[in-house]
């Protein structure tokens, strides 16, 4: 098992009457203790936010790209360090597409963002008169994450934030704080004081951040219902709003599809990060002609993949990371099983792993309209449906309120396309689900959000356009 002193773990604990106690996700033993910060507090960091933006915004692109190369450089020197203590907090692994990975893409998109080129766009030079839109910043952003991935989607907020010039306020979820305090003391190695801070606190002071009136946009990802609220919060302050919501993804497997290709990236992009990841792919729609060949191989790969403790060598699979968590993917097993769903692969919890562990599940022949269908499950368990017609696989497919990500799966590339195009979702993939690219826009259409993320329009996200005309 990987050693867990940690310095950086040090520096952001506080003593145990000072905090609250954040438990190990696979064993429930105290990590450490967060600071737990109040009102008064969250005036004090926007404020400081506040007065230290013009400075930030006065060094330019080019200073401010150097900083954040600095900080990539130093996320991987400190590379295990915060992966151990994502590990430990979240609960994913360190090996397979997880702890180790997480951190890897925390330096990868720091780097990116640092990187991306955004020059003014002229969009009218004919001779008589010229206009050019500049991107200027907000001024302070309020960043506000989930537990699932927290370190690289506090990086997808706060890296193009700090690119374009604007100070953050990052609000971690209640049950990760230590991996996002974790980052950000690696990330102020290298910023200016007030530049970015984090406040460690409950929904209220979250809702608080979200109306203050210094907070000029809000990066905010996680659960629709959150994002119903801010939305409404954001009438007094006229934040602009970035909103990475909650999905449904569907994945349609299309008949003459290669099952023993497709088999390892269909199970990944069902169980990354043992499910819990907004873009996995929630539910699966297979063509009746390789219906049980496709159940078949994922039972397989799900009863024999590693699940267990982060901190062990080979384990790729982990537990629930909180107990709400697991109680949803429980109760929507258990509707799939009494609605007459064929549990294939798991369908119980795994209490010799530790409390929170819930096996790797496929459950076949289940209907729409059963809630393990319909709800986001967040969880390793996948519901696989049949389908005879194509036309019925998208129309089900596109019934959902959600519209994060879906896939086409199939051997032929023609036919993936045509699919693709008639599906609603802000990125479909063909052949793989949920892979992303720092140069590639991501978001969510209907009820997954709005606003994008990544690349030049994620770069435009946290900028004030404004047009100089002459
Ligand atoms: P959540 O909505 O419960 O919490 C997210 C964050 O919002 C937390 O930091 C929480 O403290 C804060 N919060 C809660 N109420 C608030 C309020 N009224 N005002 C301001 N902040 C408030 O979500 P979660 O359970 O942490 O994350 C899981 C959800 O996130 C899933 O639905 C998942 O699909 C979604 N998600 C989406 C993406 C994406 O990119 N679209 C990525 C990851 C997770």
């Amino acid at each position: 098992m990987t050693t867990t002193t940690s310095t950086i773990l040090e520096s952001i604990t506080v003593p145990a009457d000072h905090g609250r106690a954040i438990p190990d996700a696979a064993t429930r033993e105290t990590i450490g203790h967060a600071p737990v910060h109040d009102p008064a507090h969250l005036d004090t960091l926007v404020r400081r936010a506040r007065s230290a933006q013009p400075a930030w915004a006065a060094l330019g692109h080019e200073e401010r790209s150097r900083v954040l190369n600095a900080i990539a450089t130093e996320i991987e020197a400190s590379a295990e360090e915060l992966a151990v203590i994502l590990s430990r907090e979240q609960g994913k692994p360190l090996d397979g597409p997880n702890a180790r990975f997480e951190i890897g893409a925390a330096a990868v998109w720091t780097r990116s963002a640092a990187d991306i080129p955004l020059e003014p766009e002229v969009v009218v030079d004919d001779g008589g008169q010229r206009a050019e839109v500049h991107h200027d910043p907000l001024g302070v952003v309020a960043a506000i994450g989930p537990w699932n991935w927290p370190v690289m989607i506090a990086v997808w907020q706060i890296a193009p934030a700090l690119r374009m010039g604007n100070t953050v306020v990052l609000k971690p979820s209640e049950y990760t704080p230590l991996s996002v305090l974790a980052l950000a003391e690696v990330y102020n190695r290298h910023l200016p004081e007030g530049v970015l801070s984090v406040i460690v606190a409950d929904r209220g002071i979250g809702s608080a951040l979200t109306k203050h009136p210094d907070v000029d946009k809000i990066m905010f990802t996680g659960s629709t219902a959150t994002g119903r609220r801010i939305v409404e919060a954001s009438a007094s302050n006229l934040a602009r709003l970035t909103l990475e919501l909650g999905g449904n993804d569907a994945g349609i497997v299309l008949p003459g599809a290669d099952v023993a290709a497709i088999a390892d990236d269909l199970f990944w992009g069902i169980f990354i990060n043992t499910g819990q990841t907004c873009a996995a792919l929630k539910r699966l729609y297979v063509h009746d002609s390789v219906y049980d060949e496709v159940v078949d191989a994922l039972a397989e790969r799900a009863r024999t993949m590693p699940m267990g403790n982060g901190l062990v060598p080979g384990n790729v699979l982990g537990p629930l990371q909180n107990q709400q968590q697991f109680d949803i993917v429980s109760r929507l097993v258990e509707d799939a099983r009494a609605a007459g769903g064929r549990v294939v692969a798991g369908g119980e919890p795994a209490p010799e792993l530790g409390p929170l562990f819930y096996r790797a599940t496929v459950v076949a022949d289940v209907e729409d309209g059963t809630s393990l269908v319909d709800e986001e499950q967040f969880g390793p368990a996948i519901p696989v449906l049949r389908y005879h017609e194509v036309d019925d696989a998208v129309r089900r497919a596109n019934a959902s309120e959600q519209g994060l990500g879906a896939s086409v799966w199939s051997a032929d590339r023609d036919e993936a396309l045509a699919v693709a195009k008639r599906l609603a979702a802000g990125t479909v993939w063909i052949n793989k689900h949920g892979t992303l690219d720092p140069r590639v826009p991501f978001g969510g259409t209907k009820a997954s959000g709005y606003g994008q993320e990544f690349g030049v329009a994620g770069l435009k996200a946290v900028a004030a356009p404004k047009v100089i005309a002459y």
